[in-house]
């Protein structure tokens, strides 16, 4: 892990002075999306002109997003329908992340992965050329829990990932954990572990966190995390912008993810205070995470105001 000399300094809240010069130091912003560019289906206020503002000059804008439950193809799908033109490769999602590190990896085709997730793991995972089991199909299966009954899991699984997954059940979390335990090198991957994340515009609720914690609960084994605060998709950034980190701004919601992705893989951060963490919690959180991002401020739509 690298920490730039940028993370060691208090931060300072954005500002008509420094928005330009930050502004004039960056050629590509990088934006979690939850939080950031919008509440569940709902966009905050001022995104759409900002992100105008920023492409007019000359920006790059990239979308690294944790949350796993769509494929880069459902991201920009749901960006046009709001609105916003984004392509498909400027979206970098923890889905993407995870069947990347499959394949990097080189994971043999031969073996199949099980899904704790949604469907945009799926897709991914599918694009990639690897077959998966579970996700969503899993969703409604109930284990039988009596004597004389054995639960059979495919002994071709070689990895388990593990992502938010709004139909999490017993039966996917037997599944997985046999697999992990019982399959020789089976790996456990996870996309994130956020422990919230602003799915409705207005509410939080659990992260993918919760769901590989209660993977490592039943295993006792630690996950590969592939999403942020990791930095394996930043490899993938810097092969598409020919961009040196110290000229990107990362731009999110959480401290834990977003702004830890910035600073490990040396990139300049703004924290907006539009999802998870608000003003009055934030320099009590910072200090407590020993995270502090370079540049704080209300929302996104601060940086056309400033400029
Ligand atoms: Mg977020």
């Amino acid at each position: 892990m690298m920490n730039g000399e940028i993370s060691k300094s208090s931060s300072q809240q954005l500002s008509i002075e420094n928005a330009k010069q930050l502004l004039n130091s960056v050629d590509a912003f990088l934006f979690d999306c939850d939080g950031v560019i919008w509440k569940g289906d709902k966009l905050i206020d001022g995104v759409p002109q900002t992100l105008d503002m920023l492409r007019s000059l000359g920006k790059k804008l990239v979308f690294v997003t944790n949350n796993s439950t769509k494929s880069r193809k459902k991201y920009a799908e749901k960006f046009h329908s709001l609105g916003i033109p984004v392509n498909e490769d400027e979206i970098f999602s923890s889905s993407f992340a995870a069947a990347m590190y499959l394949k990097v990896n080189d994971f043999p085709r031969e073996k199949k992965v099980y899904v704790i997730g949604e469907e945009g793991i799926l897709e991914e995972l599918k694009l990639a050329g690897f077959t998966a089991l579970g996700g969503p199909a899993d969703g409604k299966k109930n284990p039988e829990l009596k004597s004389n009954c054995l639960f059979e899991h495919d002994k071709s699984v070689g990895a388990v990932v593990v992502g938010l997954d709004q139909y999490i059940n017993f039966y996917k979390l037997q599944y997985g954990a046999l697999c992990i335990r019982e399959n020789p090198g089976c790996l456990f991957i996870a996309t994130n572990r956020d422990a919230s994340g602003h799915l409705t515009d207005l509410q939080e609720w659990p992260g993918a966190g919760c769901m590989v914690a209660a993977v490592c609960g039943a295993t006792q084994k630690e996950p590969i995390v592939v999403g942020k605060p990791s930095t394996f998709l930043m490899d993938f950034l810097l092969q598409k912008y020919n961009i040196t980190t110290s000229r990107m701004c990362m731009v999110g919601d959480r401290l834990d993810t977003d702004i830890l992705f910035g600073q490990n893989a040396g990139c300049r951060t703004l924290l907006v205070f539009s999802g998870v963490v608000n003003e009055s919690a934030f320099q009590d959180l910072s200090k407590e995470l020993q995270v502090q991002p370079e540049y704080y401020t209300n929302s996104v739509s601060d940086i056309l105001k400033y400029v």
